[in-house]
Order: C-alpha cells, then sequence, then structure tokens
C-alpha cells in the first residue's frame, strides 16, 4: 500500500513523498528541512530523490541531505547539469522505486531539459515538476511554445484518472485565469469552490486528476472551440488559428499578463 503526499516547501512548492510505511521516495527537494521533518515525523527511510528541472526551489535540498547522510539514488534528467545526481535519464527509460515500475518523459518546456515521472501503479502518479499545474501551466523560461504544447500533450495523453503532482500551490490564480478564458465552464466554477474550501483550511488542491486538468486547464484545451474563440479574441492581429501550438501560445502570452 502506498501513500502519497505534498510536503510544503518555502512559500508555495511541495516536495512529494510517495512511501510504503517505511521506505520514501522524494521528489523535488528544493530544501532539506522540510522534508527531514516530514521522514522523521511519519518514521521514514528516504530511500530515493527523483528531480525534474534544474531551478533552484527543486534542487537546492539535495547538497544538505546528502551531507546530512543521504546516500541513496539521485535521479534527474540527462538534459541539465545539475549537482549532485547519481543517475540521469530521459524518454523511454524505466525505473525501479520502491518495488514500483517508473517511468520517464521528456517534457521540455519550462526549461529545455524538463522530466517528468509516472509512475504505474493503479491509478498512476504522475510527478511532472513545472510543466503542467492545477489549471496552469509552467512559464516558458528555456523552451519554445511548440515544445511546451507538446510536452503538454504528452501528459495528457496519459489514463484520465491518472493523479498530477504538480510542484507549486498555484491552482487558485491559475484558475481565476481559466474563467476569464472560459466564464461559461461549469468544470471550472465547481473546481473554483472546491479548491477554494480547501485552501481556506489549508489544504493542498494537489493531486488532481488528470482528467479534472482535460476538463479545466485551459492550456490542455486547445481543441476546445470556446478557449479557440477566447485565444483569437484577445490577439485579433495576426489572427490567431486553430492549431494547437497557436491557440496554446495566445493563451501563454495572455496569462503572462494577466
Ligand atoms: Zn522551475
Ligand atoms: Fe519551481
Amino acid at each position: 500500500m502506498l501513500s502519497l503526499l505534498p510536503v510544503p516547501a518555502f512559500a508555495d512548492n511541495y516536495i512529494w513523498l510517495l512511501h510504503d510505511g517505511r521506505d520514501a521516495l522524494a521528489v523535488d527537494p528544493g530544501e532539506a528541512a522540510p522534508l527531514r521533518q516530514a521522514l522523521q515525523a511519519l518514521g521514514l527511510n528516504l530511500a530515493a530523490i527523483l528531480v525534474t528541472h534544474h531551478h533552484g526551489d527543486h534542487v537546492g535540498g539535495l547538497a544538505a541531505l546528502r551531507a546530512g547522510g543521504f546516500e541513496g539514488p539521485v535521479i534527474g534528467p540527462a538534459g541539465e547539469a545539475i549537482e549532485g545526481l547519481t543517475q540521469t535519464v530521459a524518454e523511454g527509460e524505466r525505473l525501479q522505486c520502491l518495488g514500483q515500475d517508473i517511468q520517464v518523459l521528456d517534457v521540455p518546456g519550462h526549461t529545455a531539459g524538463h522530466i517528468a515521472f509516472v509512475v504505474a501503479c493503479e491509478p498512476p502518479i504522475l510527478f511532472c515538476g513545472d510543466t503542467l499545474f492545477g489549471a496552469g501551466c509552467g512559464r516558458l523560461f528555456e523552451g519554445t511554445p511548440a515544445q511546451m504544447q507538446a510536452s503538454l500533450a504528452k501528459l495528457l495523453a496519459l489514463p484520465p484518472q491518472t493523479r498530477v503532482c504538480c510542484a507549486h500551490e498555484y491552482t487558485l490564480s491559475n484558475l481565476r485565469f481559466a474563467q476569464a478564458v472560459e466564464p461559461d465552464n461549469p468544470a471550472l466554477a465547481a473546481r473554483l469552490q472546491a479548491d477554494q474550501a480547501a485552501r481556506n483550511t489549508n489544504r493542498p488542491t494537489l493531486p488532481s486528476t488528470l482528467a479534472l486538468e482535460a476538463a479545466t486547464n485551459p492550456f490542455l484545451r486547445w481543441n476546445e472551440p470556446g478557449v479557440r474563440a477566447a485565444a483569437r479574441q484577445r490577439a485579433p492581429q495576426p489572427a490567431v488559428s486553430d492549431a494547437p501550438v497557436a491557440v496554446f501560445t495566445a493563451l501563454r502570452q495572455w496569462k503572462n499578463q494577466f
């Protein structure tokens, strides 16, 4: 039996913990202290660390964890230079952790070498770092809109019941933007109400599911006529086509100024 929980770090990061009651897997430990506290409180042994990309709020705790006696593997992207990795992986590679099969996906866009991990349990678990957020997506710091749209399409193709574990609690502000794009989407209104209630009692809005993201996340809804129309209206000159990349690009630019 596996348990999945987000450990809050910094102002709005989550370090995801997957554990079997004895051994734990941690994803993107941007700082060591909150992870150590969670492991200690739950009586868990840290067995392995997964890293999605090189940003400091995802790797900043690696050195302290190592110095503190952690001896297990630190597995991260082959396409990025990250100090402290013991193993690099890329698209198509598989790992074994906690007795689970874990699949690696290349998802460039937020950074050039960003990867995601899919744990093949039921329902599956997606650790997507800063690629996909609750009702949003990461900013394009290193990649192109075409890369990010292709990365999001890859994630969208995973089973709908997949649990989506994002590295930041950005859902509420993303939902406000999503409502500006699709004011009449009833699934959005329902999600906003549920997630507002969660945040009011300091509960995480994550993990979500891929089905919920498909219904409410504008950055996955490039095929939706209402989303295309909103993108076109936002960028009339030159007109936005219905091509997924064009719709995605217009939405991302709009969100950057929202
Ligand atoms: Zn990042
Ligand atoms: Fe981040």
